[in-house]
């Protein structure tokens, strides 16, 4: 028999996974997610990441802070071409931002974003590419950020479960076959920043996953610099990625992690045990200190 390792961790599967993303707004396809992208992608895993709002009307620096502000509303004449024009502008950012992650397979439905609800068409839509992708780890939205109600991140959320039993099954519609999504992981982004609201505040939700990115964080930067349309470049970059990534990397011991809400309880042959816990159970608080410390907010954009 094969020594066994001390040290059993919760990995992978030896090949390659299909991991399917699926976001509100464009910017959803690697914000808050975008190390453990990452961390797949430089493993050679295959990500693909569905979009489903064009999102122009919920952060866009043309139609929020210009267009927006005008004394009158534009006609509907005048505002489609602009959302049209700003919705490709997006997702040339969104394409360059995911490159430099390391994955590039991005689907856009361009749904509009002004009201999200859970349409059995969409669904079916999200089904569908499930049964071509066959991911085996799928990666969407709380279903009940924001206490589920009124949020495009909780209504996706919703969408996707839904989405997920249908690609299950055989559809007429599909000539792919069905397709049992093994795994999927929650966005935890919310737990640590719950609106002050009581409808947040009720339904926050507890990460019960952490992925240490610290190795990382600057990609992510550079990732988010690509956004220009909604202002995430510059200065917000670095601020965001410090809080985010920094306030979940400050609760488990490393600089920066990114947080996940794990759908289905663990199914093991083992207890799992990371290499994080038994280096964490007795070191000093100065080795802590100093493996928390880096600061990415004081790094300059090239
Ligand atoms: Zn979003």
């Amino acid at each position: 028999m094969s020594k066994r390792p001390l040290v059993v961790e919760n990995i992978l599967p030896d090949e390659n996974i299909n991991i399917l993303v699926v976001g509100a707004h464009p910017a959803d396809a690697f914000d808050d997610i975008g190390g453990t992208l990452a961390h797949h992608a430089a493993r050679g895993d295959h990500i693909t990441a569905l979009i489903l709002t064009h999102g122009a009307r919920v952060h866009d620096v043309v139609l929020t802070d210009e267009v927006g502000q005008r004394e009158r509303a534009p006609t509907r004449e005048e505002l489609e071409p602009i959302i049209e024009e700003r919705t490709s502008v997006k997702h040339q950012e969104v394409l360059e931002a995911c490159q430099i992650l390391g994955f590039s397979d991005l689907r856009f439905l361009t749904y509009d974003d002004s009201v999200l609800t859970l349409k059995e068409e969409l669904m079916q839509r999200i089904a569908k590419v499930i049964r071509e992708v066959q991911p085996h780890l799928l990666i969407t939205h709380y279903p009940l950020e924001s206490g589920g109600i009124a949020s495009h991140h909780a209504i996706t959320g919703q969408l996707v479960l839904n989405a997920v039993g249908s690609a299950s099954r055989v559809s007429p519609e599909d000539p792919n076959p069905p397709w049992g999504v093994p795994e999927v992981y929650f966005k935890a982004i919310h737990t640590a920043l719950a609106r002050p609201d009581v409808l947040s505040h009720a339904t926050a939700g507890f990460a019960n996953v952490y992925v240490d990115v610290t190795d990382v964080i600057e990609l992510l930067v550079k990732a988010l610099d690509k956004m220009k349309s909604q202002q995430y470049n510059g200065a917000w970059a670095r601020k965001s990625r410090e809080v985010y990534e920094g306030v979940f990397g400050l609760n488990v011991g490393v600089a920066y992690a990114e947080a996940f809400i794990r759908l289905r309880a663990q199914v093991c042959d083992y207890l799992p045990l990371s290499h994080y816990a038994m280096a964490r159970a007795n070191e000093l608080e100065a080795t802590e200190h100093r493996r928390q410390n880096l600061l990415v907010c004081h790094t300059v954009p090239e």
